[in-house]
């Protein structure tokens, strides 16, 4: 059985898909996955992105921000054109945004700026958050505090933290977004314990294409670009995890991302 999925974070805009995005979206749709969140994560990304997702709007949500990788490039005169971008009807939520202390492409002062400029935008426009956090736990949860009682939502995107930065997350009412991490035999293996902890109803799962191709996959393809239609393959993985029927996590996490993103009815 195959039961419609909707992969939350893919970055289909990247100029990886420059050259064949028609039938990566194709074999998806073939796949079960129906629905898509395509990333925004510059202007121009953002941008991007919203010119796929208004070409059909039963199939795709966008998101409008600034990745932290990038945040040293925001300038606050660039501000109006993010809340303009934000206000877009294709646009479903505000990021990615947040923290990434493992890469430190932009200095944490910048990131942290930009990081609570997308908050308040958010807060503002009225739309929910999809946020990337890696190394910078402490400080993206103090940052997010000031924020979350104003936001309509909040999705964890690309979880791949510890059981303490779950609870955490838990906690504070979030939702959370599982990747292709968790097949991952060298670093996914935690995923796969604390992935139970998680309520069905705070689960949505996503991709992250181009980026991390499931490392499980067989065969193995012949290149190492991550595309939607692996997204049945971490489905079926988390379910596998939970002890539950792939039906039942499919069904949940297609509610879950329906609801959070504003798609039409399942
Ligand atoms: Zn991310």
């Amino acid at each position: 059985m195959t039961f419609p999925l909707v992969d939350i974070g893919l970055n289909l805009s990247h100029d990886s898909f420059d050259h064949d995005r028609a039938s990566v979206v194709d074999h998806a749709v073939a796949a079960g996955v129906t629905r898509m969140v395509i990333t925004g994560s510059t202007l121009a990304s953002t941008r991007a992105a919203v010119e796929i997702a208004r070409s059909d709007p039963a199939r795709y949500r966008a998101t409008a921000g600034v990745h932290p990788h990038h945040a040293s490039e925001f300038a606050d005169a660039d501000v109006p054109a993010l809340r303009e971008l934000l206000l877009m009807p294709e646009v479903a939520a505000a990021g990615e945004c947040g923290l990434d202390y493992f890469r430190n492409f932009s200095p944490h002062a910048d990131q942290e700026r930009v990081f609570r400029l997308q908050l308040q935008l958010a807060v503002d426009t009225g739309k929910p958050v999809f946020l990337h956090q890696r190394d910078g736990h402490d400080p993206f949860v103090a940052i997010l505090r000031d924020y979350l009682p104003r936001l309509r939502g909040a999705v964890a995107h690309c979880f791949t933290g510890d059981e303490r930065e779950l609870r955490d997350y838990l906690d504070l009412g979030l939702s959370i977004g599982i990747t292709g991490w968790i097949c991952d035999e060298r670093r996914g293996l935690h995923l796969r314990e604390l992935v139970r902890f998680i309520p069905l109803d705070r689960l949505m799962i996503e991709t992250d294409a181009p980026y991390l191709l499931p490392r499980d996959l067989r065969p193995k393809p012949p290149h190492r670009r991550n595309e939607p239609k692996y997204l049945p393959h971490i489905l079926r993985t988390i379910a596998g995890c939970r002890g539950a029927a792939p039906e039942a996590v499919a069904f949940a996490t297609t509610q879950n991302a329906v609801a959070f993103f504003g798609f039409g009815a399942a």
